[in-house]
């Protein structure tokens, strides 16, 4: 198979950037290229880079941030649950259990794919402490309605917005505003550091908080690294996690950074619009809904085929080397996270999503000839 569904788009220049951490500083650890990297992407998002903290993986960040929000202390039993879709990557999942709290697994629009308050409030339990909207093929939608219903029963908010970094809201970067904000810069995320997330907290003591619990919680230890130093009198006051992030995934993310606007915001934007563009007239199959609010850099290119023939189309195009992704397997129909809640509108979702080649090495003649293929599948009797 030729086409990719996705991929890492890097090249000499983060190359380069490695080899100048190896050969030039021999810092392989958290250090100075780490401390630049945070300044480099508050600059971007525009906010004080005290709020940030960069993990290993954007699972890392996500577990530091239950873990910062949630009431009690890691290892004391039951500390509460957290409004989540079951419509995510296990990895949101994995995050809220991680910290012993519970994954209450909710509803989403069939147009969106993104949260349905309505089934969230019908959820909300005594001991529930926050919602976790995931913003599914990068897509912020109802952000302001999820922080007014946050709002009204006394909820934290933690966006996992894994997909949606380089995503705006009214003009706004997704992270640059609200409550606790988690990206992951995986291999084919919208940039990469090779692994590696990041968490923004506009909570200013929280955001300490979890600078400290990425390193063991010695919490000298970073602004030590930070100057090329160690602490070597330490004390640790809570349980911490070796979830930090190296100058070797730093070096790639600062390169990658410097691509996100000028390169892979336009191609996907382009390819994605492509897609819609050429399969606007066809009834059989559907797009999610975004809105106007919204400007999305799109992760990844979900499609909805119609009349319960996703699973015939998705053979075909595999059957003609076109890659077709599954975006994602409900939480609740997984056995760790079984629940008994049927949650009929993410069953259908998951019967009707295909997720389309996405990345920015991707022409639009690749475009052109996915989509038909599609209607090749769908005109086939
Ligand atoms: C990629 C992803 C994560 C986790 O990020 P990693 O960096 O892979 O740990 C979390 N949630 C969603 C929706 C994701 O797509």
């Amino acid at each position: 198979m030729s086409m990719r569904l996705s991929r890492s788009v890097v090249g000499e220049r983060e190359a380069d950037a490695v080899r100048r951490v190896i050969v030039e500083d021999g810092y392989l650890g958290m250090g100075s290229e780490v401390h630049r990297f945070e300044d480099e992407l508050a600059d971007y998002l525009g906010v004080e880079a005290s709020l940030l903290a960069t993990a290993n993986t954007g699972t890392a960040a996500l577990t530091m941030a239950v873990d910062a929000v949630a009431p009690g202390h890691f290892g004391e039993g039951r500390r509460g649950s957290v409004l989540v879709p079951s419509l995510t990557f296990v990895a949101s999942f994995q995050a809220i259990t991680a910290c012993g709290c519970e994954a209450i697994p909710c509803e989403v629009l069939l147009e969106t794919g993104t949260l349905d308050l309505e089934d969230c409030a019908k959820r909300l339990r005594p001991d529930t402490f926050a919602i976790m909207p995931v913003h599914y093929a990068s897509n912020p939608y109802h952000i302001d309605e999820i922080y007014a219903f946050a709002k009204e029963h006394g909820l934290r908010v933690i966006e996992d917005a894994a997909h949606a970094f380089g995503c705006r809201h009214k003009g706004k970067k997704i992270g640059s505003f609200g409550d606790v904000v988690c990206f992951s810069f995986d291999g084919i995320k919208n940039i990469t550091s090779g692994e590696g997330g990041l968490v923004v907290c506009h909570n200013q003591d929280e955001a300490y908080t979890m600078q400290d619990v990425r390193l063991l919680s010695v919490a000298k230890d970073t602004k030590a690294r930070f100057t090329g130093g160690r602490t070597w009198d330490p004390d640790v006051t809570r349980q911490g996690w070796r979830f930090h992030m190296s100058n070797i995934m730093a070096a790639i993310g600062r390169v990658q950074l410097t691509r996100l606007e000028s390169e892979f915001i336009p191609a996907r934007k382009r390819l994605s619009a492509l897609y819609k563009t050429l399969l606007a007239d066809e009834s059989r199959v559907a797009f999610l809904k975004t809105s106007p609010d919204d400007d999305i850099c799109p992760h990844i290119q979900p499609l909805r085929v119609l009349n319960g023939r996703m699973h015939e189309v998705r053979q075909y195009l595999l059957d003609h080397d076109i890659p077709v992704g599954v975006h994602y397997k409900p939480n609740h129909l997984l056995s760790y996270f079984k629940s008994q809640a049927p949650l009929p509108v993410t069953e259908q979702l998951y019967s009707e999503l295909m997720t389309l080649p996405l990345h920015p090495a991707l022409s639009d003649d690749d475009i052109t000839l996915v989509c038909k293929t599609i209607r090749d599948a769908l005109d086939k009797a």
